[in-house]
């Protein structure tokens, strides 16, 4: 889908475009109970963008209840899979219909570059959509190894109700990522989103109902993850929660879930990656792109950036003129216009965070080979992609999680001492290593401590391959594949006794 529009055309979308701002629970736009909203933000403008509904205890009590009533009433649990699969590709079609409109409202309030949304975002949303959704009718159950004398069937049921709660970095991929599975295993499912990207999740729930998913099966609960969050997280009657976002949030919910009810929890959570280049890695310009484009793409703000670049110093010259070279190439700028390849940061806090890392990087003695300071670009939350040359293992911006377009380049003696340092964090989402060697391809990816490990790429795999983390970035399954589907489902072993011990005994 690379139907791109000029800068005009998106703009003149942006300025037509009817905004949803309530909750949308048992298949309608609702305003809170308490009648409380809160504000939302264009952060390549700083202009105000909506008033959304803030939702409590009891918003999310009512959206509970009616979510148990569809499931209980089977309209959508015990719908027959396939015809759950044709709605759930109806609803990808329908997002097709309307992608102008949901890209731009992506654009606007996230800042991210329209470019990536219709060429990166999109595209990988309606795949995965229809990914699952072709599965609903193709997953079989299990018969067990148990012999003539029974008969063990090991199958799946649908959790329940299942609330995903979410982050704002990749609003649309990441409820596809969700709902996807959840939906065609027969959950009835209740989504967050984070307070500052709603109004495309909320898009999705109208789309859904235009599809045939039934009301109360796919609802949106707006509001601050304090409130609406916690209310999610602590609520007796959802079976199951899927968070992405950070680590801190992320065990919070392990609290709420002891707390509770014990509800299945899965976190997908932050990174330090490291993008590891080994002395023999062949072509350096194509290693410099997949460097560069690991750490910038949405600005940096990805659970899976490379934020590391860990090169062996007999090519650390080579390689860094290249990264430093292809970092000229990101245009940042207004993120409806198409050729601006880096948008806004996504909220003032944010931005301040990562500008704070960027002086402590200066202060701690790392030196800047590019950028290292803000754009600006009247209330526009711009910041310079940057790059920091001599980091040490031990400082700040090599151990935490910036979440901005910011690279830490630490220079090692060969392949132990990358592998060490790569690992010498506590997270362990994804890394990318560059060789030419077959057996070092081979080894240093089992020795990287990681979900994901690329070789001479940057990527996550794709929708056929599980996604998630060691260490701190996750815990308790993995999204994508099949494998996201024992996410959103219970295992069942139903036993029959098959001997003839029991006609024995009734002939007696
Ligand atoms: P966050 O943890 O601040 O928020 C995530 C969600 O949790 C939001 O919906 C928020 O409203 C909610 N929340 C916040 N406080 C809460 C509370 N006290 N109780 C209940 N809910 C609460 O994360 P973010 O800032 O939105 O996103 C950035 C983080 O997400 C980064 O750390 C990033 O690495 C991570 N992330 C991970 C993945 C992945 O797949 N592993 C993908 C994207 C982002």
């Amino acid at each position: 889908m690379s139907d791109l529009l000029t800068r005009e055309e998106f703009q003149s979308i942006a300025d037509r475009m009817d905004l949803p701002s309530n909750a949308f629970i048992n298949g309608r736009f609702t305003a809170a109970r308490a009648g409380k909203r809160f504000d939302t933000h264009n952060p390549a403008t700083g202009k105000k963008i909506a008033e959304i509904a803030l939702c409590d205890a009891a918003d999310v009590d009512a959206a509970v209840a009616k979510a148990r009533e569809a499931f209980e009433r089977g309209v959508w649990s015990k719908m027959h899979p396939t015809e759950r699969k044709r709605r759930l590709i109806q609803l990808a079609k329908l997002i097709r219909r309307d992608r102008f409109q949901l890209a731009v409202m992506e654009s606007v309030e996230s800042g991210k570059p329209i470019r990536d949304i219709m060429t990166v975002d999109l595209p990988e949303t309606l795949h995965c959509l229809e990914w699952h959704a072709e599965a609903t009718d193709k997953l079989y159950d299990q018969v067990s190894p148990s012999g003539d004398d029974a008969l063990g069937l090991v199958v799946r049921e649908p959790l329940g109700v299942v609330a995903c709660v979410l982050p704002w970095n990749f609003p649309l991929m990441m409820v596809a990522w969700k709902i996807g599975p959840a939906l065609s295993a027969g959950n009835s499912v209740i989504v967050k989103p984070a307070e500052q990207t709603n109004m495309t999740t909320l898009r999705l729930a109208e789309l859904a109902l235009e599809a045939g998913i039934p009301p109360g099966v796919f609802s949106v609960v707006t509001g601050p993850g304090e409130v609406t969050g916690r209310a999610l997280g602590l609520h007796p009657d959802i079976n199951g929660i899927s968070f992405t976002g950070s680590t801190e949030i992320g065990r919070k919910f392990l609290e709420y879930s002891a707390q509770s009810n014990l509800k299945r929890t899965v976190l997908e959570c932050g990174g330090k990656n490291p993008s590891v280049v080994l002395a023999d890695a062949e072509n350096l310009d194509e290693v410099a792109r997949h460097v560069v484009y690991s750490v910038l793409w949405n600005m940096g703000q990805n659970c899976s950036s490379n934020s590391r670049l860990i090169v062996d110093r007999k090519i650390k010259d080579k390689l860094m003129a290249r990264v430093v070279a292809r970092v000229r190439d990101w245009r940042t700028g207004y993120p409806l216009d198409p050729a601006n390849a880096l948008g806004a940061i996504i909220s003032k806090e944010q931005y301040d965070k990562i500008l704070r890392y960027i002086e402590t990087g200066k202060k701690e003695g790392a030196s800047v080979a590019a950028g290292g300071e803000a754009i600006k670009d009247g209330e526009g939350l711009y910041i310079a992609p940057t790059i920091f040359d001599e980091v040490k293992p031990s400082m700040t911006i090599a151990k935490e999680e910036i979440f901005g377009p910011v690279l830490s380049v630490i220079a090692v003696n060969g392949t132990e001492e990358a592998v060490k340092v790569a690992n010498d964090t506590s997270y362990g989402l994804q890394a990318s290593l560059f060789t030419s060697n077959v057996r070092s391809a081979h080894r240093v990816s089992r020795a990287l401590q990681a979900g994901t490990v690329t070789v001479n790429c940057y990527g996550e795999g794709d929708i056929t391959t599980p996604f998630g983390g060691y260490k701190l970035s996750g815990f308790g399954g993995r999204d994508n594949s099949l494998k996201a589907h024992d996410q959103y489902t219970e295992t069942k072993t139903i036993w029959l006794d098959l001997s003839d011990r029991h006609m024995d005994e009734k002939v007696d």
